[in-house]
């Protein structure tokens, strides 16, 4: 039970500021092991991020994170950082809790667990799940909270809020990134980071749609709206086996490239750097146009329609009626130069472009950069710099790809944290 002081401040054991994911998660675990909790945030509706993932069903773990090497699926300055929370809290771990709670989910790409549209599951049972849990842990919850001021003392923090003063032994912050401030992301966990010695690894959008400076005036707002499987690859270094391919889905859009294989590519992109899009990665399209010309007398549309079925005809069309391959529309594959059909052929292998930026945060999935793990602790997630100060989720330099990894980082860090601070309290003898 929280204490309350002759000056009227509540004590707490653990506060914990940012009810999203993390956060939620972190407050059902120390609250269920006796410890008295403050759950703070300044949001009127909670869990909004979960509430909006999926499309509204969740994506709130990936089965492939067990049994790999998880820091493969991370992108941070030090993604090995993940390792011991995702293999401390699993996939399964969270996939037990859901199923405790009879929430039906199912299975849709590549490991990826989401909430079962079709038996009426969303992401609102999984809102309900954690704040059930945390019912159990006897949280303290409070909504529409401002934190104006953060100070530690040698023996405790003070938090000075909207509500009034409390106090508390540990503090954890889990107030996310940055990505849609409209349903309350803010740069708090970095301030608050800042105000107590840590770095900040630059944070910038990820998981977002890409902008290209020619895209209007090369009249590519023409294909929005067409959707087709590509590999897509970074170029930062020279080195192939440090390129980084996705095999996913595109998605031409009025203001540039989306979907989910340019959405992965985007958190590693760097800002100046190009990326390659090859839009039949089966197919070596130069040499198999040059080994059809011996043997028909197609146009050239023809001729790539039957190589790549999977490219829609509107793409294929847009494509040849630009230069120089509009000169050979209508001539027979024949009497096409092998110069134009190499062009061709590379323009579809490995069409390099370079973005000249993003959608930024405003609709962007999950924020790159944050707290600098080299100042946490990997299995407890305290800060080396001040004792009792934890960093939980997506406000530390760790996002993961598209596919539930983000959520499982919140999960796994938060438990981190928990265990960490029922193992150190003192007070835990409820
Ligand atoms: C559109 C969208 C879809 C997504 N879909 C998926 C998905 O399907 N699968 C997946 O794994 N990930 C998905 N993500 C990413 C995932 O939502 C986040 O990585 C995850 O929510 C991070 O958890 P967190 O607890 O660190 O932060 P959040 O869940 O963002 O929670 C942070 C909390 O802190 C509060 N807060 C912020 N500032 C303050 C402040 N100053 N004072 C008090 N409180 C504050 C916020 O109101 C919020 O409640 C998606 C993200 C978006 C934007």
């Amino acid at each position: 039970m929280p204490v309350s002081s002759a000056n009227n401040t509540q004590h707490f054991d653990t506060i914990i500021i940012g009810a999203g994911a993390a956060g939620l998660m972190a407050a059902s675990k120390i609250g269920q092991s006796g410890l008295s909790v403050l759950l703070l945030d300044h949001a009127s509706k909670i869990g909004e991020k979960i509430r909006i993932a999926g499309g509204g069903f969740c994506n709130f773990t990936n089965t492939h994170i067990d049994g790999f090497d998880a820091s493969s699926y991370y992108v941070s300055e030090n993604p090995k950082f993940v390792r011991y929370a995702l293999s401390n809290y699993t996939a399964e771990d969270f996939i037990s809790l859901v199923k405790k709670y009879q929430i039906p989910f199912t299975e849709k790409h590549r490991g990826q667990l989401f909430c079962d549209r079709v038996q009426k599951a969303s992401s609102k049972d999984i809102i309900e799940m954690l704040l059930k849990e945390c019912q159990l842990g006897q949280v303290n919850l409070k909504k529409e909270t401002t934190v104006e001021a953060i100070t530690k003392t040698a023996s405790h923090f003070s938090i000075n809020s909207s509500l009034g003063c409390f106090t508390c032994n540990h503090l954890i912050i889990a107030t996310g990134g940055l990505a849609i401030p409209k349903i309350g992301a803010t740069d708090f966990g970095y301030q608050v980071a800042k105000q107590f010695g840590h770095t900040i690894i630059p944070t910038r959008p990820a998981l977002v749609a890409l902008h290209f400076d020619f895209w209007e005036q090369e009249g590519f707002t023409e294909l929005a709206g067409i959707s087709l499987p590509v590999e897509i690859s970074t170029n930062f270094s020279k080195k192939p086996k440090d390129r980084i391919t996705f095999d996913e889905d595109l998605l031409f859009r009025h203001k540039g490239l989306s979907g989910p294989g340019v959405l992965q590519i985007s958190s590693y992109w760097v800002p100046g750097k190009t990326i390659t899009i090859n839009f039949a990665p089966k197919v070596d399209i130069q040499t198999a146009l040059i080994t059809l010309k011996t043997e028909v007398k197609y146009h050239l549309e023809r001729a790539i329609s039957e190589l790549v079925p999977a490219i829609p005809k509107r793409f294929i069309q847009f494509w040849l009626n630009r230069a120089p391959f509009c000169e050979y529309l209508a001539t027979p594959l024949p009497e096409i130069p092998h110069k134009i059909l190499e062009q061709l052929g590379s323009s579809l292998n490995a069409w390099t472009i370079s973005p000249n930026g993003t959608d930024g945060h405003k609709t962007a999935e999950a924020t790159r950069g944050g707290v600098n793990t080299k100042e946490l602790n990997t299995k407890t997630m305290e800060s080396k710099l001040t004792e009792n100060l934890y960093f939980i989720g997506e406000v530390v330099d760790i996002v993961g790809w598209l596919g539930g990894y983000n959520f499982q980082w919140a999960w796994g860090s938060a438990v981190c944290a928990a265990n960490a601070i029922q193992e150190k309290d003192p007070h835990l003898s409820k």
